[in-house]
């Protein structure tokens, strides 16, 4: 979820009016996400009692984000926003409707980067705008001037006559779902005191600890960075240079790492990096078993339930549920960041979607045989069984390492599912699959015949196809118009989201009714077919592009103008972008990027 950084490191400016503006747009698009909307809930309490023990308080807002803002800067009588910078493709879209608006109101807005250590577009290869392997750009990210780390403010007084407003409680932000039971507190004294705990407790053991999935060697510190509970940068100053802080740096750079990724290439929060051409399978009863923990997989099942019960899964078992759903099932990545995303209180789209990428093998580097062995991967990092028993109540009493593999009595004694797939089968198929789809991996951005000829569909789902407005963003930016290119993704993206949520909503009905079933509200109206539902999503995705066009068309870069073409069928061509006079080289793209064999955590 994209909101602006609630810390109140930012407001150093001691008459001011710290605001948050709850953005309808985002609560309607995830007013399901409960555990993060109660964490949420929680931050902004948190913040305002901070901020009243200051002398101030924290000003809250809802409706359309930059007309709230504006209409806030107004009655406080403000000549300057400060703003903490984002860098979705979301947050970048309402950022610049801001911008344009103000100009006839005399405010300037000014940005303060605050998400990362090193802000997206800081550092850049030779030859290239963003870092595509980790590796290099950690070479770099080590070497990167730092901001300095500012303190809070001592005392903010609020302008006279300003209402503060209210801070609402989770049941106000929430459209539907209840948080999880066991979720973290939200807010900055919260972070701040799991931060010093993990500082004296477990730093120093982390590197070694932190692949342990029974222990508490990990920071748990992802949902109060995420909403900006806690800043990047001041926890990094807080723990540097002490036992163990190396390794937890590292990971804090991952983090920057997919940030600037995503900053860059935006259509990779939903579309394929890398595309391989995949045809993923269609199958909901599977789908719904990883969902509710119940493949027969222990490590999978606990880990899948410590998600719904904590909002919050341990990084190794990130890894292993979502080698699970993309190589033992074969089902689309997309499905398993969305249901990450519903359910985690750190549900972040940069780390979220290009982690689940990087498993996925369609993601920054090549690795398509990137494969987690379930009962190896709990044997290893959960040889005590702690992990296992923790989350599946129903093996608890299952003694010593047969809790790993239980086999077919124990299963009926317990209660316990055979597994619904055979892993050893399950991955032969799959190699066989990868091995036949495996002809190209260029950057899905750059349409190739090769991928997937003439069966190009929206979202990748199924036929593996590619949006064609994420094409056209990327030929853009590709023909060296970046500022182009960025505006139009902005522009594109609500609309862009809307149409592949329609879809995948559509998709998650068709998923959720076994064949030849349809439930109360289907029986009405049969679920489309596939290719309908397909056409309808891509026309509207269209529609937004040929906007998209006619409002970057008020402010040309200099260059010759840039067109996009509508090319009817539009499921086979999508768009072509031109400019005037000569065609943009359409094989003009980088060759594919070797493994980053250095990745947030080894497989086996
Ligand atoms: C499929 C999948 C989905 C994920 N989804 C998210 C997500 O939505 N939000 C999220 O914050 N992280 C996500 N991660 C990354 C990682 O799993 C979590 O950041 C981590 O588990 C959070 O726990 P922690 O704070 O105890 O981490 P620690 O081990 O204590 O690490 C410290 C911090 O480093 C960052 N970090 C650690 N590992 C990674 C990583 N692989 N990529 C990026 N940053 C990292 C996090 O901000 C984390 O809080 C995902 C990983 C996978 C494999």
């Amino acid at each position: 979820m994209t909101i602006p950084r609630c810390t109140p490191r930012l407001a150093h400016l001691s008459r001011s009016s710290p605001c948050f503006v709850i953005d309808d747009e985002i609560v309607a698009r995830y007013g399901s996400h409960a555990t993060r909307l109660a964490f949420l809930a929680d931050s902004l309490t948190d913040l305002d009692s901070r901020l009243r023990a200051i002398g101030g308080a924290l000003v809250v807002r809802r409706g359309r984000w930059a007309d709230a803002v504006i209409a806030l800067a107004r009655s406080a009588g403000a000549g300057r926003v400060h703003l903490a910078d984002d860098y979705s493709a979301y947050a970048k879209g309402r950022l610049s409707v801001l911008e344009r608006s103000v100009a006839g109101h005399r405010i300037e807005v000014i940005r303060h980067p605050g998400v990362t250590v090193v802000p997206p577009g800081e550092l850049a290869p030779a030859g290239g705008f963003f870092f595509q392997v980790f590796a290099p750009y950690f070479r770099r990210w080590q070497s990167a001037r730092l901001r300095p780390a500012r303190p809070a403010p001592a005392a903010i007084r609020l302008p006279a006559g300003l209402d503060p407003g209210r801070v609402p409680g989770p049941a106000e932000l929430t459209v539907a779902g209840a948080p999880a039971r066991d979720r973290p507190r939200g807010g900055e004294t919260a972070g701040l005191s799991r931060l010093g705990d993990f500082g004296a407790t477990a730093l120093a053991g982390y590197e070694a600890g932190r692949d342990d999935l029974a222990g508490e060697g990990v920071s748990r510190l992802s949902p109060y960075l995420h909403l900006g509970c806690l800043s990047p940068r001041a926890v990094m100053a807080e723990l540097a240079g002490r036992p163990g802080s190396e390794a937890f740096i590292r990971q804090l750079a991952w983090r920057d790492f997919f940030h600037q990724v995503l900053a860059a290439r935006p259509e990779a929060s939903w579309r394929d990096y890398r595309g391989r051409g995949d045809t993923w399978r269609d199958d909901g009863a599977g789908l719904r078993a990883w969902q509710r923990g119940q493949t027969g997989y222990p490590i999978v099942d606990a880990a899948m339930r410590q998600l719904a019960a904590e909002g919050f899964m341990h990084n190794r078992a990130r890894m292993i549920v979502a080698s699970f759903l993309t190589k033992d099932l074969y089902l689309d990545w997309r499905l398993g960041a969305a249901h990450f995303m519903r359910l985690l209180a750190d549900g972040d789209i940069a780390c979220n979607q290009l982690n689940w990428q990087w498993v996925a093998g369609t993601g920054t580097d090549t690795s398509a045989h990137r494969i987690f062995s379930p009962v190896r991967q709990s044997r290893r990092f959960d040889p005590g069984g702690g992990y296992l028993r923790r989350y599946l109540p129903e093996l608890a009493r299952v003694p010593g390492d047969a809790v790993h593999e239980p086999d077919a009595a124990t299963r009926h004694s317990c209660g316990y599912p055979e597994p619904i797939v055979d892993h050893r089968a399950a991955i032969a198929e799959y190699r066989a699959r990868t091995r036949a789809g495996a002809a190209s991996t260029a950057p899905a951005g750059l349409p190739s015949r090769r991928t997937c000829p003439g069966r190009r569909s929206l979202l990748g789902v199924p036929g593996g196809g590619q949006p064609s407005a994420g094409s056209a963003v990327t030929r853009l930016r590709m023909a060296g118009q970046q500022r182009r290119g960025d505006r139009l993704a902005a522009l594109l993206t609500p609309a862009v989201l809307a149409a592949g949520q329609s879809f995948q909503r559509r998709l998650d009905l068709r998923q959720r009714l076994p064949l030849g079933h349809h439930g109360p509200a289907e029986t009405a109206s049969p679920p489309r077919r596939p290719a309908t539902v397909r056409r309808r999503a891509l026309s509207s995705l269209l529609r937004s592009v040929v906007v998209g066009e006619r409002q970057l068309g008020d402010a040309p870069e200099p260059g010759p103008p840039a067109v996009l073409e509508l090319r009817p069928p539009f499921h086979h061509a999508g768009l072509r972008h031109r400019q005037a006079g000569h065609r943009v080289p359409p094989r003009h793209r980088p060759g594919p990027v070797a493994a980053d064999t250095s990745g947030p955590g080894t497989c086996s």
